[in-house]
């Protein structure tokens, strides 16, 4: 079995295909074998019959007053039958008034049971005493001026046998040239049908990580292989775009990480080169320490950012009240704004509730007002509010008095590491993945965020399923 299993595919199944057809037709053979027993006993119980009905014009009664039967039925059309037969005649108490000489010392059974031969012709298969198989037909005769009788008339089947053994032999000897036949055409079909396959795997081989861009060749788009060539494809097609994305995530996650990292470096040399006071080197280690926090945090963004990607992150669904969120979330910012003499406005329903992870929420809400805060001026105002426009979804809206987002970026911001002003806000500690987080958070919770913007400035507008309390 193992070393079926090792065959090449086309071997295994041009065997299989010659398996199932020795089977049929090992079937088939068997089949027709019955018939043509049925066939051929049907047709010599038939010549029986005749043949009864022939001897009892045969018989008369001799002179001696035995019974007897003219044997001059030679011109007969079924003489040769004729010969064969093996016949016997008793009366209905048992007495054997006449035998063949074919049958010899034979019986063909002995006293006729009750109602043999009375209604039509009895008819059954027996033995002779050498075992050999013959088919029996009687009849009850009351002969003309004569005595009752009971005509006993069989063949043997041997005939039927060797026919049958003829048959069978000729199939046994024929069966090996149709299935050797059958195999080489199975095998040059399975060949040609599997072709392509082999085609399709070696362009396959030769498509690699740096090779992406390639695709199969779908030439028969109709039937399975062209579907096989387009499932493929496809396959190509989102690998492809994964791995642009890997590329590009872990060229911008450098590139991101170099820069504080350089900053420490050189913060670090000045530092070294030049001997300072006490207070000197305190101010050296705090810049190297904000350096630190902003790389802190741009780790921990893009751990985030690769769990989310891994699908790691286990949601735990919690009821909650969004302004009750949003409150907590404003207390963090109090000392920031109160800093930048902004003012916070908060407004909205306590009774408005969703279903959702808390803390994912939490980080989004931060990402979203923290940036209003950045991108407010001194002395702005931000607006937090918690509405409903249906009952199946809650409306947080995050608007601030900033500069606002360009149609042109408004697309882009969600990307990561997209920022509009790289310069200006990596001075704001900006890491351009604060959205991107922002919009997988409130996606991963079947939320939707967007932006609309005016001159007064930008508002995040977070449409999140509402929580019915009926539910
Ligand atoms: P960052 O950490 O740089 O703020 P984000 O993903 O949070 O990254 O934002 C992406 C970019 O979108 C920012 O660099 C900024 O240019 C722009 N942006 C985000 N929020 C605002 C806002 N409230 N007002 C103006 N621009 C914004």
């Amino acid at each position: 079995m193992l070393q079926f299993r090792r065959l090449p595919f086309r071997a295994r199944l041009t065997t299989w295909y010659a398996l199932v057809l020795a089977a049929v037709l090992l079937l088939f053979a068997a089949g027709s074998a019955c018939v043509l027993y049925f066939q051929l006993l049907n047709q010599m119980s038939h010549f029986a019959i005749q043949d009864v009905e022939t001897i009892e014009g045969l018989l008369f009664i001799a002179p001696d007053g035995r019974l007897s039967l003219h044997e001059d039925y030679h011109n007969h059309p079924q003489s040769r039958l004729l010969l064969e037969r093996l016949l016997e005649i008793r009366s209905p108490d048992g007495t054997l008034l006449y035998r063949n000489d074919r049958l010899g010392n034979d019986e063909l059974g002995g006293k006729p049971f009750a109602g043999e031969g009375v209604e039509g012709f009895s008819e059954r298969s027996g033995r002779l005493k050498d075992g050999g198989r013959i088919l029996l037909v009687s009849r009850y005769y009351r002969m003309h001026g004569g005595p009752v009788m009971v005509i006993r008339l069989g063949y043997r089947q041997d005939a039927i046998w060797s026919r049958m053994k003829e048959f069978l032999a000729a199939s046994l000897v024929a069966l090996p040239f149709f299935l050797a036949i059958a195999a080489v055409f199975g095998y040059q079909l399975a060949r040609r049908a599997l072709y392509p396959l082999g085609q399709m795997a070696q362009r396959a081989e030769q498509i690699t990580a740096e090779r992406l861009n390639q695709r199969l060749p779908v030439e028969h788009p109709g039937d399975e292989l062209g579907h096989l060539a387009r499932v493929f494809n496809n396959v190509l097609d989102r690998l492809e775009l994964s791995f642009e994305q890997l590329r590009r995530f872990t060229s911008d996650a450098s590139h991101e990480l170099r820069t504080p990292l350089a900053a420490i470096r050189s913060v670090g040399e000045v530092g070294l080169q030049n001997s300072q006071t006490a207070a000197g080197y305190k101010d050296t280690i705090g810049s190297m320490l904000e350096e630190v926090g902003r790389l802190t945090k741009l780790v921990e963004s893009l751990l985030a950012i690769s769990r989310s990607d891994a699908g790691q992150v286990q949601l735990n669904l919690t009821v909650f009240s969004p302004l009750d969120l949003v409150k907590e979330v404003a207390a963090f910012f109090e000392v920031l704004t109160k800093e930048r003499e902004q003012k916070l406005l908060i407004s909205g329903d306590a009774d408005l509730h969703v279903k959702g992870d808390r803390l994912l929420l939490r980080q989004a809400v931060i990402n979203v007002l923290h940036n209003a805060v950045k991108y407010s001026p001194v002395g702005g105002a931000i607006s937090v509010s918690v509405t409903s426009l249906t009952s199946s979804s809650v409306i947080v809206k995050i608007a601030d008095s900033g500069p606002g987002i360009s149609a042109e970026h408004q697309a882009k911001i969600f990307e990561r590491f997209y920022r509009i002003d790289a310069g200006r806000t990596r001075d704001t500690g900006g890491t351009g993945l604060g959205l991107s987080i922002a919009q997988w958070a409130v996606h991963a919770q079947g939320g939707e965020i967007r932006v609309e913007s005016s001159d007064e400035g930008a508002a995040f507008v977070m449409e999140l399923p509402a929580f019915l309390k009926s539910s």
